[in-house]
């Protein structure tokens, strides 16, 4: 789908970041991590399910050998997040010795990503670093170091490339702000 205003559930929304754009900040991301991790075989952890479009793209760039698996966690509901992060769901990989990339939709106040963190920072993964394809610089609120950065936007409510309005428009090409 590619229109340029969209109508999910009561809300109007218009392109913010086209497909072409996304792309090009993802296959920066991707040189940078072939590039660090060379010799590591990293293991990706995708977090759905906003992440799902990003890690498909991401992972069809990385030139070195990975893995990749899935998991979910859940803080946001409507628009706000809930700043509650439940358990972990799917993890299914020994990750203790391993080096760790995690693939995040967007950070936003980072509870979730913070949160993630501690969890598999008390498995004693050999590294682990941050992928997130937007930030909300704004937003943060947790000391938290977000090593590869598609694209740092302001505090904008956006869906689209995986990212939903209470379910609605993960599907979308492009990622669209609210008009
Ligand atoms: P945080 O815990 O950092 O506040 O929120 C992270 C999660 O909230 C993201 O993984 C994403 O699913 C959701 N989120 C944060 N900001 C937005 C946004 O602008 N649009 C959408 N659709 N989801 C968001
Ligand atoms: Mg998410």
């Amino acid at each position: 789908m590619t229109p340029a205003r969209i109508t999910l559930h009561d809300k109007t929304f218009e392109i913010n970041i086209p497909e072409r754009q996304i792309l090009q900040a993802i296959e920066i991301i991707a040189a940078r991590i072939s590039s660090d991790y060379a010799g590591k075989q990293p293991l990706f952890l995708a977090i759905l399910n906003g992440a799902f479009m990003f890690a498909a793209d991401l992972l069809k760039e990385v030139s070195i050998p990975c893995e990749v698996s899935f998991l979910r966690v859940s803080s946001y509901q409507d628009m706000h997040s809930t700043g509650q992060v439940s358990e972990i769901i799917g993890l299914k990989e020994e990750i203790k010795d391993r080096h760790i990339i995690i693939l995040e939709d967007i950070v936003d106040t980072g509870h979730t990503v913070y949160a993630l963190l501690q969890n598999l920072i008390s498995r004693l993964p050999a590294s682990i670093e941050i992928a997130a394809l937007l930030l909300k610089p704004e937003c943060q609120q947790h000391p938290l170091q977000v090593k590869y950065i598609g694209k740092a936007i302001p505090n904008e409510f956006v869906v689209g490339y995986g990212l939903d309005y209470n379910g609605l428009g993960r599907n979308l090409r492009h990622i669209y702000k609210l008009v």
